[in-house]
This record gives structure tokens, C-alpha cells and sequence, in this order.
């Protein structure tokens, strides 16, 4: 890999490179953008089969967070952190080096908990730096917030499809009843939506049929439903060339992270399909609005008021789309790069004053 040609490309203003021999630490730190302010983004320790992949998950998932961010209104920038390790090597002296890598950025990057970083870590983390966040949940946790997010914008895509505020009688299949999943079929249920819901986990999904009345059905039979609205809840991946033929919902609303295989393939065949498409990271981004005002002070009405923004942008977003003749994830980048732009420009013209 060239690396600054593909830093250039991406975009990217750092890449740090971070590497102790005892304690024995390999990580990548990514700041993709900080226009809007300091760059958040997880921790994520893997056992990467190479440099080379560890760096792309750090370049990848740091630009999608500049996009989440900006998306969601919020002033911050996107970055991301990964520590190339098994699971079965973590050790506190390991974690502690990396914390102190994190402090040497002074607030440029400010991390939390990915795969395979529990909340423990996150606080041996924070021995060493304060730019850490999930230290103390002082919110009761993303899910909720992340939940009443995608409710939202089902309402956004209902509105923008069939022109109603009106989810009554609706028909909707959650695929994932975990915390976001369990949380977004109780709103759903409130406002009179039929349930059709599958989990790997049995209990799960009895859990749901008894507290909702949901119609409970296997996992592969999701997708083939014949339904209003499909809701990925569970994970990535699973918008793709065998699933797209078999979705019957003219809406896709989910909380999972990156729902299409291929977003520029599978977002074309969705349109192709006469299927709505709302951005994960734009629906989803209650996490990261929960996470940024419990590092600034979480105040709840705020919280809540930003995820409630969430509606109008992805009323823009699907109407940017409409008229550019653009998938919905190219139309959510082009609002975030307009925001972007639009700091950049202010920050310019007040060192130029
Ligand atoms: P979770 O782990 O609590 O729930 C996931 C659920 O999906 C589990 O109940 C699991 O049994 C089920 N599942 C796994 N494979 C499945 C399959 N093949 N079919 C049906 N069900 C399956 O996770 P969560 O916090 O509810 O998050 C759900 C998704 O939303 C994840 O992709 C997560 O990355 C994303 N997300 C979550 C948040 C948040 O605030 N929690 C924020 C942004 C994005």
C-alpha cells in the first residue's frame, strides 16, 4: 500500500503509529478529520493477519466516523484506534501504553470501547489519559437513545414514501432483539405497528412476542417477509446480492453498522428496487450523541433534542438523493462534506480576521 497516496485519498490529517517493546504494544491511530472538532472514535483490539488490514479498518472506520459525526449535527471530527493484538495477549501494561500514546495527542483524539475492549479496559485506559469516554455511564447506556433514533427515522422514511405520520397498522420485521432491537419494537408497538421479529436467541424472541404480540420467525426468514419496513438490528453485511431479491419492505431502517455488503452495489440495486435506503450511520447515530454529551456533561433534554434531529436530516438526506438521482450514502456524504467545508471555511476566515 502507498501510504500517503491512499492517506491523500482518503482524506486523512494523522496516522499514528504506535509501538513499545515492553510492555509489547503494535496500534494505529487514525484522525481522519477534525473541521468540526476533536476526533471520536473506539478502540478495537484484533488479530489482524497483517499491518496492511489493520490499517484499513483504521482508515475506513475513522473516515465513517467524520461522517457520522457530521451527520449527526455534532461538533466533533472522526477517528478510530486499533491495537493489533489476540484478545488472549491484552494485558493492563499493554492498555496502559496505550493510553499514554492517546494522552500524547493532547484532546485530538478521543477514544472508547470496540470489539474486544470491555469497559474495564476502558478504565485502565483512562489511568493513563482523560481523553477517554464510557468511563461511567452517566446515561444508562447508548441503546435506548439509539433506539428512539431509529424509530425516528422510520417515521422520516414512512413520511418521505407514503407522505404520513401514521405508523398504525404498519408492518414491521426486526431483524436482532438485542438492546437496540428490544428497545426500538416497544416504540414500534406504542404507535400500533405489527411486529414480525427473529433473533438467534429463542428467549429473545419469546420475549418479545409476549411483551408486543410479535409474530416470531426463524432467522433466514426475515428478510423474504412480506412487510412494510425491514429493521437490521443484529449486524453488517447482510444487505446483499442473495438478500436484496428476497425483501418484499419498500423501507430499510436499522440500527446494525454497515447493513449493505457493497454500498456502492447494493446501494444502486436498492434503488433500482424502488427500496428506501436510510444510512446506518445516520440512523444509528444516538450512540455517538449519547457518548459525545456524556464527555461534555450529559444533560439528557440536550441528548434527546439532538437524537430528534435525526428526522430532518434524513428528510434531507433522502431528498438530496432523490433529486441528484444519488444513493442515500452518497447523498449523506455529500451533507456531511458541506458541513465540513463549511467549518473549515469559518476557521479560515477567523485566522484571516
Ligand atoms: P446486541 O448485541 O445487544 O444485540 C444484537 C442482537 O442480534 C442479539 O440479540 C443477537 O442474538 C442478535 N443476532 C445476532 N445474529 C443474528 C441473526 N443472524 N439473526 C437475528 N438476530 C441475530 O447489540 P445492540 O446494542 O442491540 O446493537 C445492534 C446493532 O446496532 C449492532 O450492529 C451495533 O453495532 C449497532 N449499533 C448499536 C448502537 C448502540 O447504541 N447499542 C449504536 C450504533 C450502532
Amino acid at each position: 500500500m502507498q501510504l500517503f497516496e491512499t492517506v491523500r485519498e482518503m482524506g486523512h490529517e494523522q496516522i499514528l503509529y504506535c509501538h513499545g517493546k515492553n510492555p509489547e504494544i503494535r496500534a494505529i491511530i487514525a484522525i481522519h478529520d477534525t473541521s468540526l472538532g476533536p476526533a471520536m472514535g473506539a478502540t478495537r483490539l484484533y488479530p489482524y493477519v497483517n499491518e496492511e488490514a489493520a490499517l484499513r479498518d483504521a482508515l475506513r472506520l475513522s473516515r465513517g466516523m467524520t461522517y457520522k459525526a457530521a451527520c449527526a449535527n455534532i461538533p466533533a471530527g472522526g477517528g478510530k484506534a486499533v491495537i493489533i493484538a489476540n484478545p488472549a495477549d491484552k494485558t493492563d501494561e499493554m492498555l496502559r501504553a496505550y493510553g499514554r500514546f492517546v494522552e500524547s495527542l493532547k484532546g485530538r483524539f478521543i477514544t472508547g470501547q470496540d470489539v474486544n475492549i470491555t469497559p474495564q479496559d476502558v478504565r485502565t485506559i483512562n489511568q493513563e489519559t482523560k481523553y477517554v469516554v464510557g468511563v461511567e455511564e452517566k446515561s444508562g447506556g447508548p441503546a435506548p437513545i439509539t433506539a428512539l433514533g431509529v424509530f425516528l427515522g422510520i417515521k422520516a422514511a414512512v413520511n418521505f414514501t407514503w407522505q404520513t405520520q401514521r405508523l398504525e397498522g404498519m408492518r414491521v420485521a426486526v431483524q436482532g432483539l438485542g438492546n437496540v432491537g428490544k428497545n426500538l419494537c416497544r416504540h414500534l408497538h406504542e404507535h400500533g405497528v405489527q411486529l414480525f421479529v427473529s433473533d438467534i436467541s429463542p428467549e429473545k424472541a419469546a420475549e418479545i412476542k409476549h411483551l408486543y404480540g410479535a409474530t416470531v420467525v426463524e432467522p433466514e426468514e426475515i428478510y423474504g417477509l412480506d412487510v412494510d419496513i425491514f429493521s437490521p438490528c443484529a449486524m453488517g453485511g447482510i444487505i446483499n446480492s442473495q438478500t436484496i431479491p428476497l425483501i418484499q419492505a419498500k423501507i430499510i431502517a436499522g440500527a446494525a453498522n454497515n447493513q449493505l455488503e457493497n454500498e456502492r452495489l447494493h446501494g444502486q440495486r436498492l434503488i433500482e428496487k424502488g427500496i428506501l435506503y436510510c444510512p446506518d450511520y445516520v440512523i444509528n447515530a444516538g450512540g455517538i450523541i449519547n457518548v459525545y454529551n456524556e464527555m461534555i456533561g450529559y444533560n439528557e433534554e440536550k441528548a434527546f433534542q439532538q437524537v430528534n434531529n435525526i428526522y430532518d436530516t434524513l428528510l434531507k438526506i433522502f431528498s438530496i438523493a432523490h433529486q441528484q438521482a444519488m444513493t442515500t450514502n452518497d447523498a449523506s456524504k455529500r451533507l456531511a462534506d458541506e458541513r465540513i467545508l463549511k467549518a473549515r471555511t469559518s476557521k479560515t476566515q477567523q485566522i484571516a480576521a
